[in-house]
């Protein structure tokens, strides 16, 4: 269907960026549905952002805006608002249930997907040239810098080097080795100040009005705690956001990227993946962002950090992205483990006090508090528990989706049914990602307060993590049998003399707080 230039642009709640419109005049329909916070109980920190976000984009458009706030996104297309009842046209929405239901509209006409480094198409020729052999992040990755000319020489990658990632997996550093902190907004412990936090506005007030008031009706259930807004909402604070991350925390990025600190969960990482999900921010513009203040001021960056961060954005985020796509809608269904215990009460509310276990407790106290963690606590925390414990995949792509204030569905799915989870037989990654006691202790500083001891697998101080490790190669030795992935970790299992009692142990801990 042609639109010839007067098409309004219908946008989804992940598309509130300038990139998403074709002209300063275009005229705009927003739609706020309450019932997608009814059907799900989502952390009342991500509803917030997302209310926020969407009315602080309706205020800026002002009268180009159609804004509906309706029950659900079906009743605006029924009765179309006389504003937008030309020609309607809107990016590839970011879910198959929402792509669908586009496709079963009258009068709407889809285009490309927007915000996102390489188009569907490209992609997929990329991955069908390479049936029969694996999917590599590493390939997609170096075909898209090439492509961008981002942090190239040439052909060459700039340092001659593509990879830094052996540089970027240090643990935490020690105590005696971290900077005294003389400003007290200074918080992280790595020498760099904090992020930058937004202030909330009048909009935010009617956010939160609405919010409890819905919460009152007994409409509406949240988990985790309220909060001062700690995302940008608009434009013009996620550059903000964004200028004070490449400023003065990119250069400690990546060093300690895979370690985790109590008292510290932002670390030197960038805060930035709501924002982009949001669509406030391109990816690419991101990055082109972080490769200039790296050639402006070389002398303040090292070329590792940079890098590494450029890799988790249009390396694994893009990848993921695509990857959501290519696998298809039944890829959430997938579960190669056969998974089925649910998800136990104190996980799904959040309740970090019901937990003894330093490291879990503290990771699901900072999702409680903030309704974000970072990558490590996800997938070697959280994750690692949920897979030891043979949580179902299903329950848990819901819980991330829902608890996270950056989770949507296209990021859940390769995210925790494949890394996280292994539920896809390993499409995704080559094995597991299951670590024990000895791994978090190495990575963290939790373990040195904890009533558990990371070495000790059976008796009072068994560290869930270690004894859940074995438990978990024990329950499925005979699949991992051909990985060779896994081939020490089952030769580890043979000599273990303490297995029997292990599995015992383990079994009557269950799915219970440990
Ligand atoms: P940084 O560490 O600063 O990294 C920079 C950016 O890279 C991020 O902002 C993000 O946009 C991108 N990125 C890096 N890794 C990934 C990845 N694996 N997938 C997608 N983007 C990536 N990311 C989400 O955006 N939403 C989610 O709901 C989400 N759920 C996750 C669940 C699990 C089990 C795991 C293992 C990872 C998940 N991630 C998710 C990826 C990653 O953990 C977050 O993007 C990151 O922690 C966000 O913090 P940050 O912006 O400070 O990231
Ligand atoms: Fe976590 Fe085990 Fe360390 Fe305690 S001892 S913090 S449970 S890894």
């Amino acid at each position: 269907m042609p639109t010839e230039g007067n098409d309004v642009r219908w946008l989804f709640a992940d598309q509130l960026g300038p990139h998403f419109l074709d002209g300063d005049d275009q005229r705009v329909l927003l739609v706020e549905s309450r019932r997608v916070f009814a059907r799900r109980r989502f952390h009342r920190q991500k509803a917030h952002l997302v209310l926020s976000a969407m009315r602080h984009r309706a205020a800026e458009l002002g009268e180009r805006c159609t804004f509906r706030q309706a029950d659900r996104y079906r009743d605006v297309f029924d009765h179309r608002p006389r504003a937008v009842r030309g020609p309607l046209t809107v990016s590839h929405p970011t879910t198959f249930a929402a792509r669908d239901f586009v496709q079963s509209l009258d009068r709407v006409q889809m285009l490309p997907a927007r915000g996102y480094a390489t188009e569907m198409d490209e992609f997929a020729r990329w991955a069908a040239g390479r049936r029969g052999h694996q999917l590599r992040m590493e390939d997609f990755y170096r075909g898209t810098r090439r492509r961008l000319d981002l942090l190239m020489d040439g052909d060459e990658p700039l340092g001659g080097r593509w990879n830094y990632d052996a540089e970027n997996r240090e643990p935490p550093p020690k105590p005696k080795a971290r900077p005294e902190l003389t400003d007290p907004d200074q918080r992280s412990v790595l020498g760099v100040p904090g992020p930058w936090w937004p202030d909330e506005d009048e909009i935010d007030e009617q956010v939160r009005a609405d919010l409890d008031r819905w919460e009152a009706d007994g409409d509406v259930t949240f988990v985790g705690r309220d909060g001062p807004r700690q995302f940008p909402a608009t434009r013009t604070e996620a550059l903000t956001a964004l200028r004070h991350f490449l400023d003065h925390r990119l250069r400690a990025f990546g060093r300690y990227e895979d370690a985790m600190m109590s008292g510290d969960p932002w670390m030197a990482h960038s805060l930035l993946s709501a924002t982009i999900n949001l669509g406030l921010l391109d990816p690419v513009e991101v990055v082109h962002a972080a490769e200039s203040a790296y050639r402006d001021r070389p002398d303040q960056y090292s070329l590792a950090a940079v890098e590494g961060f450029v890799r988790q954005v249009i390396g694994w985020r893009e990848y993921m992205w695509q990857l959501y796509w290519w696998f298809g809608p039944e890829y959430r269904h997938l579960n190669e483990l056969r998974a089925t215990k649910p998800l136990p009460k104190w996980f799904v509310e959040l309740d970090a006090d019901a937990v003894q276990a330093r490291c879990l407790s503290d990771v699901l106290g900072d999702l409680r508090d903030h309704g974000w963690v970072h990558h490590i606590p996800r997938l070697m925390v959280l994750g690692n528990y949920a897979l030891q414990r043979g949580w179902r995949p299903d329950q848990l792509t819901d819980w991330f989706h829902r608890s996270f204030v950056d989770g949507y569905d296209w990021v859940m799915l390769t995210n925790v049914v494949g890394m996280s989870q292994y539920a896809d037989g390993g499409r995704m990654v080559t094995k597991p990602y299951a670590g024990g006691g000895a791994y978090i202790n190495r990575m963290s500083d939790y373990c040195g307060q904890c009533p558990y001891s990371p070495t000790v697998r059976v008796g009072e101080q068994a560290c869930p993590f270690a004894a859940g490790y074995w438990w978990f190669v024990h329950r499925h030795r005979d699949r991992f049998a051909g990985n060779h992935r896994m081939r020490q970790a089952i030769r580890g299992l043979d000599r273990l003399r303490d297995l029997e009692a292990l599995v015992e142990q383990e079994e009557h801990r269950g799915s219970r707080g440990p």
